[in-house]
């Protein structure tokens, strides 16, 4: 085979071998990211749950203030009750006594409902601590083994980086200027095998002369369907699958 196509197929490769690291980099964070993720959720729980905590103080300040002052009026009501004579006035001060004792029965229970609201958020957030606190230590456990993985990525990374750069340098630079040029589009189906004299990038048959210049293989011969760099693999030839769609 053509030495530049041999090279073609090798820079694939590796830039097929670059591609995959960043699902590789993701698998190895997907536990510590969902733990994480968690933690995040906890935090934002928590703080939800003091903003609660802090609401249901201040509705219950409100009330007990509203009390105060719903004592106070009873006690006006109650100096009243030896000035009034007529019977109108003493069952208009008796209503109005009603009204007042009523809105004092209201207004502790509400007292008492913020209270028990104040008490169930305070209890939650005890829990949210606590599940906090657990995800914390599992993120730093994982965070270890995480690290270790990512490094071990990382070499591999250097190493095919490395092995391009070196490929690279042995390359000429138009080959490498057309070869990028069709990744662009062809991303890692850039350089794509001939079977069954069709391309296997655009799976469109290939004219008889497209054909013969790939299985010679002294030029580099690209797609007249779609442009990609075609290539005879010299496996595919003894591996006839015709017979299974025949
Ligand atoms: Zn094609």
């Amino acid at each position: 085979m053509n030495k530049y196509l041999e090279q073609l197929i090798q820079l694939q490769k590796i830039d097929i071998e670059i591609d995959s690291f960043e699902p590789r980099i993701a698998k190895a964070r997907a536990t510590l990211d969902g733990i994480l993720e968690q933690q995040e959720s906890v935090s934002k729980n928590i703080e939800a749950t003091t903003e609660a905590i802090t609401d249901a103080e201040l509705k219950k300040r409100k009330n007990e203030l509203h009390l105060e002052e719903l004592n106070e009026k009873l006690k006006e009501i109650s100096s009243k009750g030896d000035e009034v004579k007529t019977e109108k006035e003493i069952k208009a001060l008796q209503l109005e006594e009603d009204i007042a004792k009523e809105q004092v029965d209201f207004a502790n229970e509400e007292i008492e409902r913020f209270d028990r609201l104040k008490e169930s958020k305070e209890g939650e957030i005890v829990e949210l601590n606590a599940k906090l606190e657990e995800l914390k230590e599992q993120s730093i456990a994982i965070e270890i083994e995480t690290s270790q993985k990512l490094e071990e990525i990382e070499k591999d990374r250097l190493k095919v980086f490395t092995n391009k750069e070196k490929l690279l340098s042995q390359m000429t630079q138009n080959i490498i200027i057309f070869y990028e040029k069709v990744r662009r589009w062809a991303k890692n189906t850039t350089v794509v095998a001939v079977k069954k004299q069709a391309c296997y990038g655009c799976y469109m048959r290939l004219n008889d002369h497209t054909y013969a210049e790939i299985v010679r293989g002294e030029e580099i011969t690209t797609c007249t369907h779609c442009g990609r760099i075609l290539y005879k693999e010299v496996e595919e030839e003894k591996e006839d699958d015709s017979t299974k769609e025949a």
